[in-house]
């Protein structure tokens, strides 16, 4: 017996009176699947999880869950189950009770109802809670009772509205584990929302990246993190973020390969692009920090940069610095580096790490084989 619970969102409008929430949303997402919504706060995520759920009402589009349209049903008869960030379990009864509760209203057999909350409560590792109240529960308890409660009515497909994001920053790392393997023990769609670029790049096994209404690109993690189709995912994707470095396009002189010249003078050699920009056109190039080398050997073409400070992280040390023109580059360094305040050090950016942007900040193509690929 398969099930075939992929949903479809096709062409999702969604108007809060004038303002358009969520601008033509067009994906699909195959059973089984570990989708990740993730953008900056305010750019549609909750309205296309609400969407989803029948909490909120589209403007026009249609979402088809296994090759049936549920948005004109109620909520309740979508087979659905939503975790949100503000949970809220009842205060009075016992955390069975809490579990068992959705089922109870749905007149489910009493003997139903304690299989599947202990069998949820075994999946959650809180078989011993279960008599225990609300408040006698850890922040964490409390959120796995909160998933608990959509475990046991068995929904089509999961929704999580950034249910971690209340927890503090070891217990939401656990946390990210345990749903990790939750979604590998119960081979469940779900669908989680998040702010957190690291949620979206650990959970998921693909990503819609959401910005202003609109998706931005969706992709495996890593698909997202090497290739990103535009300035706005170059960005929102890695810590510390990509640095951007305008500059003009140009054919060198000297070498016949592509080149830019950046802050006036310095010239760097670009990757080979699918597509030439003008001569002179304006560009954006891109480079992560944990890709800035630095120098240790006779780079043809390093740039000088002033340390502005310097972040021990243990292994790793984070090195803020300035360009010759006053603007900030970011170094990611993989051994831990000693530099004081306003030295000078020499960096160099690998070619094949680069990432090119046009005037539209859309990212221009690379002609071959590109990395990860
Ligand atoms: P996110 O979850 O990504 O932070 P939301 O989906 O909550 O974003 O909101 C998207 C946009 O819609 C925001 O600009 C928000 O102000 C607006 N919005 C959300 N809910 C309403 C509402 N009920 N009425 C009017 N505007 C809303
Ligand atoms: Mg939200």
């Amino acid at each position: 017996y398969r099930r075939m619970l992929h949903l479809e969102l096709n062409n999702i409008v969604m108007r809060y009176g004038a303002f358009v929430a969520l601008k033509g949303i067009n994906v699909r997402i195959n059973d089984g699947e570990f989708v990740v919504i993730v953008g900056p706060s305010g750019c549609g995520k909750s309205s296309l999880l609400r969407a989803i759920a029948g909490l909120e009402k589209i403007t026009s589009g249609e979402i088809v869950l296994a090759g049936q349209p549920i948005h004109h049903m109620p909520s309740s008869k979508r087979g659905l189950a939503m975790v949100f960030q503000n949970y809220a379990l009842y205060p009075q009864k016992t955390v069975a009770q809490n579990m068992g509760f959705a089922l109870l209203m749905a007149k489910t057999p009493k003997p139903e109802i304690e299989r599947r909350v202990s069998e949820a409560a075994k999946i959650l590792q809180i078989e011993n809670l279960l008599s225990r109240k609300p408040g006698e529960l850890s922040g964490g308890q409390r959120q796995r009772v909160a998933i608990g409660r959509a475990i046991v009515r068995e929904p089509k497909v999961f929704l999580f509205d950034e249910p971690l994001s209340n927890l503090d920053a070891s217990l939401r790392v656990d946390m990210r584990i345990e749903l990790a393997k939750l979604h590998k023990s119960l081979n469940a769609t779900m669908i989680y929302v998040t702010h957190d670029q690291v949620e979206a790049m650990t959970l998921a096994d693909r990503v819609i990246v959401l910005n202003g209404g609109e998706i931005a690109q969706v992709g495996a993690p890593m698909d997202l993190y090497d290739n990103p189709r535009n300035k706005f995912v170059a960005g929102f994707i890695g810590s510390p973020k990509m640095n951007f470095i305008p500059g003009q396009f140009g054919i060198d002189d000297k070498t016949p390969t592509n080149a830019a010249i950046c802050q006036g003078t310095l010239s760097v050699e670009l990757p080979k692009l699918a597509t030439m920009p003008d001569r002179g056109a304006d560009i954006t190039l891109g480079i992560r920090p944990e890709h800035i080398k630095l120098e240790d050997a006779d780079y043809s073409t390093p740039m000088d940069v002033t340390v502005s400070l310097v972040e021990h992280l243990g292994e790793e040390s984070i090195i803020y610095s300035q360009m010759k023109d006053g603007s900030s580059i970011v170094i990611k360094s993989s051994s831990p580096v000693y530099f004081s305040d306003n030295q000078q050090i020499k960096i160099h950016l690998p070619t094949d790490k680069m990432h090119v942007f046009d005037t539209h900040d859309d990212a221009i193509a690379m002609s071959g084989a590109r990395r990860g690929n």
